[in-house]
């Protein structure tokens, strides 16, 4: 599919991750498909996403967030940093309890 503009993912509960992919087809029509399978969707009006989620769920089992993709990635991110504190409070215990 040529001027793929987004992407909707899902994962499944094994971790595998599908993927969807929706953008402008031939002669300009909204188009969804799907990477796994050969299912497409022309898109009327909105709800793409919504659809393309739809899809994910109901043939490969997939659960994804209704939100955009980058906020996958920023939530990736506070994770890391909870990780880090974590890490650090860890050490910090670690650290007082060699002191004593
Ligand atoms: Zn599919």
């Amino acid at each position: 599919m040529r001027g793929v503009t987004h992407r909707i993912t899902a994962t499944r509960e094994d971790g595998t991750v599908f993927e969807v992919s929706y953008g402008y087809g031939p002669g300009q029509r909204r188009l969804l498909g799907c990477r796994h399978c050969d299912w497409q969707e022309r898109i009327t009006s909105g709800g793409a996403r919504h659809k393309g989620l739809d899809h994910l769920a109901q043939a490969h089992g997939a659960l994804g967030s209704p939100r955009m993709t980058a906020d996958a990635a920023a939530r990736r991110q506070v994770l890391l940093i909870m990780l880090a504190c974590f890490a650090a409070a860890a050490l910090i215990l670690w650290w007082a309890a060699s002191q004593g």
